[in-house]
């Protein structure tokens, strides 16, 4: 099916009345490969929540260490080392406050922090983290850790993960973010030996996060070896979560990306990226079944900022913000800018025919943009114009994919749309 599909009149019916997508629905839609339906309804289903309103934040990520316990079993992964392999980095807290001086020179609101599940490095290195950046940047959100990590942390402690969140929350963490057990279906899992957080304690954490007051973000890693049953499973779960808790603020759809890592490797797919077709039907679908989370953003360091500029209008209302130093992408093979400025961002919604919006973390409104004129540099005043660079940025890949030489993967197939 290429043209416009009557499998979805049912579904854009349910759209128009505001009613909820069943699973059978959202199967329908992933085997429908009527495009340019499925965006219309996402960007009905989004105008409807957010209008014209695109948002972003002036964020700047740090990833502390990129030492990993699971780096020899999370095959997806291109970012973890082991402790003593070519590249393996932790951060004392100064190298890390260095990192975050950059925030000087751009109208930063938000450090993303997230990274490696370190052995040795306790729970105290990034409460004292937290605290000092807090004290040096008192005007930044600071988004932290994924569940996996807070996770790690609980089991190396001792402590519950309540009890961390808690230190976490007290030390100047506000929200957490996605990511940390991409993939919760059972079968996806053991196909791509996934040995971090089942679904289920993922969203155990989450939930308590949600409890305590901290928001925090939901994600899913897509383009490997799930099915579209498996991606629709994920993203009921995660509606059944919110349906419960209300405390995600935005779903993000991270695409699978396969160089330097096992997996890529074993499928033979190095060099490959997701399709733009899937980036964007992935992601208004995500809008139309995830009706009770706020927004959906698209990480443009993944899908590129062109395709995320389009997905503006297949239901997508917030874009990755200004990143400044990315390095979980890139080592994967991610082609696009390891940066945007502010004003390219500003630039890029409003070429979209979009209301740019600069958000914080909590997605409260910081700037609206109806009387702004780009400098004649194109920068706004204060904002740096150079790329990434810093006392201790580099990226330089693994050299071995492989956790371990010489084991084989479960029999691995592609994305085909099978179920
Ligand atoms: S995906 Fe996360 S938990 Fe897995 S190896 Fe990479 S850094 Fe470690």
């Amino acid at each position: 099916m290429t043209g416009r599909d009557p499998a979805l009149d049912p579904i854009a019916d349910k759209v128009a009345r505001n009613e909820r997508l069943s699973r059978d629905d959202a199967l329908a839609l992933f085997r429908s490969n009527d495009l340019l339906t499925i965006g219309r309804l996402a960007d009905e289903a989004n105008r409807r929540k957010n209008g014209d309103r695109v948002s972003f934040a002036a964020n700047q990520h740090i990833n502390p260490t990129n030492v990993c316990v699971l780096r020899n079993t999370c095959v997806f992964c291109s970012f973890a080392r082991m402790p003593r392999e070519d590249g393996a980095y932790t951060r004392t807290l100064d190298e890390v406050f260095a990192e975050a001086e950059a925030a000087r020179d751009n109208p930063t609101r938000e450090f993303h922090i997230v990274g490696g599940l370190h052995p040795k490095l306790r729970l105290s290195y990034y409460l004292e983290m937290f605290r000092g950046l807090a004290a040096r940047h008192p005007g930044v959100h600071i988004k932290a850790l994924t569940a996996v990590e807070v996770a790690h942390l609980a089991r190396i402690e001792g402590m519950s993960v309540r009890d961390v969140l808690v230190a976490m929350q007290d030390a100047g963490v506000t929200s957490l973010p996605g990511g940390g057990a991409e993939v919760f279906s059972p079968a996806a899992r053991a196909t791509i030996a996934d040995k971090k957080l089942s679904g289920d304690e993922w969203l155990a954490v989450h939930r308590e996060a949600h409890r305590l007051g901290l928001p925090s973000n939901c994600t899913m890693l897509y383009g490997h070896v799930e099915t579209m049953a498996d991606r629709v499973d994920h993203l009921l779960a995660l509606r059944a979560l919110q349906d419960e808790t209300n405390g995600f603020l935005t779903y993000i759809p991270l695409a699978y990306h396969p160089d330097h890592n096992e997996l890529g490797e074993t499928l033979g797919r190095t060099g490959t990226a997701t399709s733009g077709f899937d980036d964007l039907k992935n992601i208004a679908i995500g809008r139309l079944v995830l009706d009770n989370i706020p927004h959906v953003k698209s990480h443009w360091p993944m899908v590129t900022p062109f395709i995320s500029q389009v997905a503006l209008t297949f239901g997508c209302d917030d874009l990755e913000g200004t990143v400044v130093f990315e390095r979980v992408y890139h080592e994967a093979g991610a082609g696009t800018p390891m940066w945007l400025s502010y004003d390219q961002i500003v630039q890029l919604i409003r070429g979209a025919g979009k209301q740019p919006v600069e958000r914080d973390s909590l997605y409260r409104v910081v700037r609206t943009f109806e009387d702004w004129v780009p400098e004649s540099s194109g920068l706004a005043p204060g904002v740096r114009s150079q790329g990434p660079e810093g006392p201790t940025f580099s990226i330089s890949p693994r050299l071995r994919a492989q956790g371990r030489g010489g084991r084989r993967l479960p029999v691995l197939s592609a994305v085909d749309g099978a179920e």
